[in-house]
């Protein structure tokens, strides 16, 4: 039966204030619930410095999150971690816990699918869904701490870079990094802050004008624009030279180094001239190239790169000026490329309805 309580975060902190005062209850106690879910408490119940007559009203009124577990999945030994939720109304989405020795991220989820559809993506494959509340984009992290309270870790940075484009959902991810950066709740710094965009020129501009300094990631992939059409295909509306000026627009207002994020396609856009195009649409610029490998997504054309022509195209992009790194391929064997975890377990519940019941081990709630 649907559960019709309000998840707790889905209250302003004046809604969750005004609703303890007609309990009879401080408004204070709103800081200590918001502390012990930035801790990582699973239940009300837990909340052990409440007085458990309140615990027992919230617990009557609300539910601690909104995200069911469908299912986890692990890899690099247990350093990177999937989860799949259940949002309320049947669709879902992923998040993904990256440890590192000297951080651990969370790479979050804002839209259930995307509407943008580039064709190397698993979520972008998948018929879009809908937008995520503020609050669930919130309990994706809320999650994560608790997951990494029970290994002595703390979520140190947080990048919406999972499923769905988060400019085509401005309102709830601006609110949500509110919320993550909110020192009564997570209490994160907007600088440990990566949001992503495929290159939605109104809304970067917007989010400059926020006072928010997140660090904005572009989804490049190519720098002119025949390939870009098909690759990113929201570049037919905003085309690759006005990306970039507004992305410079979003590093002058901020001071933050943009960040462009380019998937390495086998023999697509890893040649010499993708090289030289890139470093004249960005030399210059208060910008920093990170290559990904291609992570093989099913039924699509194409290829990841071999190590050398990684290498070389890395070399390249450094002989043109710019900054450049090769983001670590990690988790291949979690389905880590955004949207491949849904996919696999879509599949298997099409294949097989009882997809819980083979593996018992990683359902949660
Ligand atoms: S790569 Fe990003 S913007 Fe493109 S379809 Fe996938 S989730 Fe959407």
């Amino acid at each position: 039966m649907t559960d019709l309580r309000p998840a707790i975060l889905s209250l302003s902190a004046s809604d969750l204030e005004a609703w303890l005062v007609a309990n009879h209850a401080p408004a204070y106690r709103r800081r200590q619930i918001w502390g012990w879910l930035a801790r990582g408490a699973a239940s009300f119940e837990a909340m052990n410095d409440i007085p458990k007559a309140l615990r027992s009203d919230l617990g009557r009124d609300f539910r601690s999150t909104s995200l069911t577990t469908v299912v986890n999945t692990e890899a690099d030994h247990a350093l990177t971690s999937k989860t799949l939720y259940e949002l309320d109304g049947g669709h879902s989405v992923e998040a993904v816990v990256m440890r590192y020795a000297d951080r651990s991220t969370l790479c979050i989820s804002s839209q259930a699918g995307c509407p943008i559809g580039c064709p190397f993506c698993a979520t972008g494959k998948f018929p879009f869904g809908r937008n995520l509340k503020a609050h669930e984009i919130v309990e994706q992290a809320t999650d994560a701490v608790r997951l990494l309270a029970t290994e002595g870790r703390r979520l140190s940075h947080v990048v919406f870079m999972g499923m769905g484009e988060p400019m085509a959902n401005y309102q709830s991810v601006v609110e949500s990094v509110r919320r993550i950066t909110d020192p009564d709740l997570l209490g994160i710094s907007p600088r440990r802050i990566v949001v992503s965009t495929s290159g939605l020129i109104p809304r970067i501009e917007q989010l400059a004008a926020e006072k928010l300094p997140v660090t904005l990631a572009i989804s490049l992939h190519a720098a002119r624009n025949e390939l870009r059409d098909v690759l990113v295909p929201i570049n037919r509306k905003y085309p690759v030279d006005l990306l970039i000026k507004a992305a410079q627009g979003y590093a002058d207002a901020t001071g933050r180094r943009v960040s462009y994020e380019w998937v390495l396609l086998a023999g697509v856009n890893d040649t010499e001239r993708d090289a030289k195009e890139l470093g004249r649409l960005l030399r210059r610029r208060l910008a920093h190239v990170n290559l990904i490998p291609f992570n093989p997504v099913e039924d699509t054309p194409y290829r990841a790169p071999d190590r050398a022509s990684i290498r070389r195209f890395k070399e390249w992009v450094e002989g043109q000026g710019l900054n450049v790194t090769v983001r670590d391929t990690r988790g291949r064997e979690a389905d880590a490329a955004c949207g491949q975890l849904h996919e696999r377990v879509m599949r298997e519940r099409s294949a097989a309805p009882k997809v819980a019941a083979r593996v018992p081990s990683v359902i949660g709630s």
